[in-house]
């Protein structure tokens, strides 16, 4: 789990809460929408497809189960669905948290939609969706796991000019950074191990993972800007992407601040504009574009404090840009958990995958019933609780925050609920019991 700043996390008191710290709003009704009634489809023919037990890994939804008990049949998806942060609510990093696991399972067996949707990152989706359905004992595909920097998979889709450009990553291993960032189909990806490899008086210090950076470095595209050479033949950079926690900090920021000077994003360059007396003059001088996959300053381990994450990162990056500038904002943008483009996205997830149950379940495409309410269900007020409360849908789908326990908020020692800087719609132990109560709150009280 993930933090802003962590005493933060405990500013403001929330309002109007009662036992469990439930809050006093309730819950919106969702417009009544006509429906034709559908055919339940049989677990035979179902099965007579081979498409009814999943695995670990496959593009086929989890929840397709034709189990005859399930509470929602196979092709009647519920008008509700969950979205779970990953850290702090199912894992504690590597380690399940406890009722977990049987949780997930609760929801595959009965064809209730759930999305992962995590901050989290640095590893292929089907990588990291291979290794928490082992950890769950769940069966989960990547259809439905949305990871910090999964929606940088749209750029490369919708932008040619960054697809086919050049771009540098960086994350907690650039090297695995790149490859993942290869199969969302950028064609170019450099990392700061190719740079260094190739000119090493760019950051003139012993390097402290000299053995990494030669192991993983590819030959650069194009040379340096020497100050000499064309600079058309020089190395140029289009966009800048931080998949997620960086480690060399030192590297890192010095080659991102190279280019947020430069001259078009030609490392080794340096912009006419830079060095003018106002802070307008130090940018727009065609400097790549600088995006990080989450804010979150602070992450929960199995250490007893949390610790610094990508945000973090982007704070000094932020910092150092301001004193050479002289008070200007570092320019850049940021997905992941709060922000508005990363629920989107996620909705958008959510119902392609309820859709295709539906078409699974032998339904047009266009017979995909609304989606009232999706509960989130998260550790960190400030991302995951935040985030959903002010998330407007644009299908009119209602988010609806559940605060969990097992993460990076806790309540004051002896309490059960505390002061919350976004105050979420219950607390709850653990996301068994977020689960339970999101049930209850759709009338299938009892079924956990
Ligand atoms: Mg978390």
């Amino acid at each position: 789990m993930r933090a802003s700043v962590a005493h933060a996390l405990l500013r403001a008191p929330a309002r109007g809460r009662g036992i469990h710290g439930v809050a006093t709003r309730s819950l919106p009704t969702c417009p009544t929408v006509t429906r034709r009634q559908l055919p339940i489809e049989s677990a035979s023919k179902w099965q007579s497809r081979g498409q009814c037990s999943p695995i670990a890994v496959s593009t086929r939804p989890y929840t397709s189960t034709s189990n005859p008990s399930s509470i929602f049949p196979l092709g009647h998806p519920p008008k509700f669905a969950f979205a779970f942060d990953i850290d702090g609510v199912l894992l504690h990093v590597a380690k399940p948290i406890p009722r977990a696991g049987e949780t997930l399972q609760f929801l595959h067996d009965n064809n209730i939609p759930f999305i992962l949707l995590t901050n989290g990152g640095g590893k292929h989706e089907s990588e990291r969706v291979a290794d928490l359905s082992e950890k769950l004992g769940v069966p989960l595909t990547t259809d439905n796991f949305v990871q910090s920097h999964t929606p940088f998979q749209q750029l490369a889709a919708q932008g040619k000019k960054l697809r086919n450009g050049t771009i540098l990553v960086t994350g907690s291993d650039a090297s695995k950074c790149r490859e993942i960032a290869e199969t969302y189909g950028f064609k170019n990806v450099v990392i700061p191990a190719d740079i260094l490899q190739a000119q090493p008086e760019i950051w003139p210090f012993d390097p402290l993972m000299e053995q990494v950076y030669k192991d993983t470095a590819r030959p650069l595209p194009k040379p340096v800007w020497d100050g000499k050479m064309n600079i058309q033949d020089a190395l140029k950079i289009d966009a800048i992407f931080v998949f997620n926690d960086p480690r060399d900090w030192a590297l890192d920021s010095q080659i991102i601040m190279d280019l947020m000077m430069s001259d078009n994003g030609v490392l080794g360059s340096l912009s006419h504009k830079n060095g003018k007396p106002t802070p307008e003059d130090w940018r727009n001088h065609e400097q790549p574009g600088l995006y990080f996959s989450n804010p979150d300053v602070f992450w929960a381990t199995t250490y007893h404090q949390p610790r610094l994450g990508q945000g973090a990162f982007q704070a000094a990056l932020a910092g150092i840009w301001s004193k050479i500038t002289g008070g200007d904002v570092l320019r850049s943008k940021t997905i992941g958990k709060p922000f508005r483009e990363t629920y989107e996205f996620a909705e958008r997830v959510l119902n392609d995958h309820r859709r295709e149950v539906l078409i699974r379940g032998g339904h047009a495409k266009d017979e995909l019933p609304d989606l009232c309410h999706v509960y989130m269900v998260g550790d960190n007020p400030a991302s995951d609780i935040r985030g959903a409360n002010e998330f407007q849908s644009p299908r009119g789908t209602i988010w609806q925050s559940v605060l969990v326990r097992t993460g990076v908020w806790r309540p004051p020692p002896g309490e059960t609920t505390g002061p919350v800087e976004f105050e979420p719609k219950i607390i709850v132990d653990d996301v068994k019991a977020a689960v339970q109560w999101a049930m209850e709150q759709e009338g299938f009280g009892g079924h956990l």
